[in-house]
């Protein structure tokens, strides 16, 4: 038997199928291909889902956190703090802005960035803002953080393109704070669109407002030129389809983290503490194992025999050619990354692939 990582074809059924070429049949005849109804539609059905005031769709995740920093004023030369342990689109956005990054360290059981790191990095390097990233699911500590940067006005974007589903600690959806929260849809994330696509959520309607100029062509502000980061249509239309449908496949992702916890419970693997196993997305299933060369080592194995993994992330930030010279704390993210591995993580996981997967576990660690 083989575990794919993804399982697009369980999740993309023949009822949503066809639900998608009815809503791309009906945009293609009406020639609204850019911005129409389902974008409106998406933007206030998941605003209300993730208990947000305003939802503004945009072209993908990396421009959602572009345009955050946009929209929070940050200027070329500006600091802005990103956890080591993340997709490096949270940093590239820095880049892309004209901004420089600072790195901040991490907390070693879950990779989600320390709030203690984040205030003495604050300090020392003024800077004006971070980007908490909600990585694999497990919400950051934005209540901590808030109460670091309410000191010394620090504005804050949570990058929450992997926790669609992810709960705060106060059990509120993540989208619900009021700091700018950016999301991506691309295909592989919880809610996915056929292509790509992404967003921001704000509880402020004057930031809500710029966004919307700043996302097509500075339309709406005589003094300004934006940018193109309109969300299409027929992306939308997908989005609209899958969304009464994502907080069972969230629930069901649960019930898979909660089966892999019971099984490898006592396997010498570190699992993620378990009070996460209920505010976590589980957008993926992360484990560390002792060392890199370990972690090779079962990734070689699962290849082998047919069990889909990935080491999210390989390197730490700060080891990346873009912005290795950056300043800041990085330590704890070094020693974390290279020692994890995703296992395959969607709804349909069952019983027995869990099993297969413990057993093929045992065997590589002996
Ligand atoms: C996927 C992802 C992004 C980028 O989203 P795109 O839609 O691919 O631009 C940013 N940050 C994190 C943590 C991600 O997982």
């Amino acid at each position: 038997m083989t575990v794919p990582f993804y399982n697009f074809h369980d999740l993309h059924d023949e009822e949503l199928r066809n639900q998608v070429k009815e809503m791309i049949g009906e945009i293609i005849d009406n020639n609204a291909f850019v911005e129409g109804k389902y974008n409106a539609e998406f933007e206030e059905k998941f605003a209300k889902m993730q208990g947000a005031k305003h939802c503004l769709l945009l072209a993908n995740g990396t421009d959602a956190l572009e345009i955050s920093l946009l929209a929070y004023g940050i200027k070329p030369g500006d600091k802005v703090g990103v956890p080591g342990i993340t997709f490096h689109a949270s940093a590239e956005a820095v880049l892309n802005v004209n901004a420089e990054v600072v790195h901040i360290d991490v907390d070693p059981k879950t990779g989600l960035i320390c709030p203690e790191s984040t205030e003495r990095m604050i300090k020392e390097h003024d800077l004006k803002a971070i980007i908490p990233v909600h990585i694999y699911g497990l919400n950051a500590p934005i209540a901590e953080l808030e109460e670091v940067c309410a000191k010394y006005d620090v504005k804050i974007i949570e990058d929450s393109a992997q926790a669609q589903g992810t709960f705060y600690k106060n059990g509120k959806p993540v989208g619900s704070s009021n700091n700018l929260v950016t999301f991506s849809f691309y295909p592989t994330k919880n809610l996915g669109a056929f292509g790509d696509a992404g967003a921001i959520l704000t509880n402020d309607d004057e930031l809500a407002k710029k966004i919307v100029v700043i996302r097509n062509h500075g339309r709406g502000d005589d003094n300004a030129y934006g940018r193109n980061s309109r969300c299409d249509h027929m992306q939308a239309a997908v989005l609209v389809a899958k969304l009464p449908k994502i907080e069972n496949y969230n629930l069901q992702r649960k019930e898979v983290a909660k089966k892999y916890h019971e099984a490898l419970k006592d396997l010498s693997v570190q699992l993620l503490p378990e009070e996460y196993i209920q505010s976590s997305s589980w957008h993926l299933y992360p484990l560390q194992l002792e060392s890199v060369a370990l972690r090779e080592k079962v990734q070689a194995h699962f290849k082998e025999v047919g069990i889909g993994c990935t080491p999210f992330y390989e390197s730490a930030l700060v080891d990346q050619k873009p912005i290795d010279k950056c300043p800041g704390e990085y330590e704890v993210a070094r020693n974390f990354a290279g020692k994890t591995i995703c296992l395959p993580m969607h709804p349909f996981i069952t019983d027995e692939d869990v099993n297969f997967i413990k057993e093929e576990f045992k065997k590589v660690l002996g």
